[in-house]
């Protein structure tokens, strides 16, 4: 039986930052990724939207993006000249009618106080601003001068997956059918290929499955995949200063080269998990939600074409809609990096770091993620992302 010191289960861009930072913190024992997916079809990660922002409510968030951003600005030093994720600056715009307000203008101190270039301006600030917005039901907005806009998801997943190459990670390609215990200590897993590793430590990277993950471990994990849709559209109108509008319907839209993306979840009472293997983008929500909301906020946008959409699953944190980071605080040689709720792409790098940090030095360092410890679901605590996107 081949025996690694570290087992990574899911090798997108949590797995493969994870294993990435273990090399770049001197680990220098065996790891093993485990991927049952070998193109990445239907991880999150590369059906995402691909966007950062600084935006978050909690502090611990805006750290984590805060660590993918300084990456962002220093790839070329990281992963060599030719390293580009081609990311667009242009912000984010997050709309707050009168009753939002208050949480926009907490949101914002909080944001302030760690640094983040984010302004928060009234209805005719933003009107004079943005001039194809309307402003109609909105009395404020906060939009991110720098450190937030999008980037190319596959970009940068093939620039963690290329690294590894040459830093003597096993890239094992197979699913994890089970993961064995004695106690406190998980022992082994095993895979559908037949083969069982065992293994010093297992992380669990698993996106949307990482709920049945964690169960193969005897361990629950209010993680499940939800179901979400994403529509391109073309419009005639080219909106090159538009930043990714977040409307308080919840629905989104950002520019995406020469057309336009745009989603937003489910109606809380109809938002449930999704079957795994339903990939089949909801166009009825397109056509009798989102178009309406988006015609309201962008008038030009009444006259638009949808051309394609695609649909992939969130990594959905039932308790708090917030990552679960490190580990079990009994069986303490599993190690969770779930539950990222929608803004996981952003802040895998970050999260690789800490828990590199964790494993090799014993402690966190750069950001601190034990608010984020499993602690707070065994004891039913949520630890709350108010702005979940
Ligand atoms: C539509 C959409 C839009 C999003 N937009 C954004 C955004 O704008 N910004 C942002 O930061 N985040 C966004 N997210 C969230 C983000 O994509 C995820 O949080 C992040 O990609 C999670 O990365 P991951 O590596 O944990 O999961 P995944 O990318 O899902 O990877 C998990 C991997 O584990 C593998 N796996 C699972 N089970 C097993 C098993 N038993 N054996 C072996 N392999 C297994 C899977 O095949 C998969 O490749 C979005 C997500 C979606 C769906």
């Amino acid at each position: 039986m081949a025996r690694y010191d570290v087992v990574i289960i899911g090798g997108a861009i949590v797995g493969s930052s994870v294993a990435y930072y273990l090399r770049e913190h001197g680990f220098s024992g065996s790891i093993a990724l485990v991927e049952r997916d070998p193109h990445f079809t239907h991880a999150a990660t590369t059906l995402s939207c691909a966007s950062i922002r600084q935006q978050f409510s909690v502090p611990e968030n805006i750290r984590l993006s805060q660590f993918t951003l300084s990456l962002f600005r220093r790839l070329k030093e990281e992963f060599g000249a030719d390293a580009d994720i081609g990311f667009h600056e242009k912000g984010y715009l997050i709309l707050a009618s009168e009753s939002g307000v208050p949480i926009l203008e907490a949101n914002h101190r909080v944001q302030q106080e760690l640094g983040a270039d984010i302004l928060l301006e009234d209805a005719p600030a933003l009107q004079k601003r943005f001039a194809w917005l309307s402003t109609e039901g909105i009395a404020a907005g906060a939009y991110g001068r720098s450190g937030e806009g999008w980037f190319d998801a596959h970009a940068m997943l093939s620039l963690f997956r290329k690294a590894l190459k040459t830093r003597a990670v096993e890239l094992i390609g197979a699913s994890v059918t089970g993961i064995g215990r004695e106690g406190k200590r998980v022992t082994s897993v095993t895979l559908d290929n037949g083969d069982t590793l065992e293994a010093g430590t297992v992380v669990n990277a698993a996106g949307p499955n990482a709920g049945r993950v964690s169960a193969m471990a005897g361990i629950a994990l209010p993680v499940e995949p939800r179901k979400r849709s994403v529509f391109v559209f073309e419009a005639r109108e080219k909106f090159t200063d538009m930043p990714l509008i977040v409307d308080p319907s919840g629905i989104y839209v950002r520019p995406e080269g020469s057309v336009y993306i745009t989603g937003g979840a489910d109606p809380e009472e109809t938002d449930g998990p999704a079957d795994p293997q339903d990939f089949e983008p909801d166009w009825p929500q397109f056509e009798e939600i989102i178009w309406p909301l988006l015609a309201t906020r962008v008038p030009a946008f009444e006259a638009i074409k949808a051309t394609r959409a695609w649909a992939g699953h969130y990594d959905y944190n039932v308790l708090d809609q917030n990552a679960v980071i490190g580990p079990h605080p009994e069986v303490s040689n599993l190690i969770f990096a779930n539950g990222f709720s929608g803004h996981g792409l952003q802040q895998a790098p970050a999260v690789g770091n800490a828990l590199a940090e964790l494993l090799v030095h014993g402690a966190y360092r750069t950001v601190d993620c034990s608010p984020f410890g499993y602690e707070r679901i065994a004891a039913d605590r949520p630890f709350r992302e108010l702005n979940v996107i």
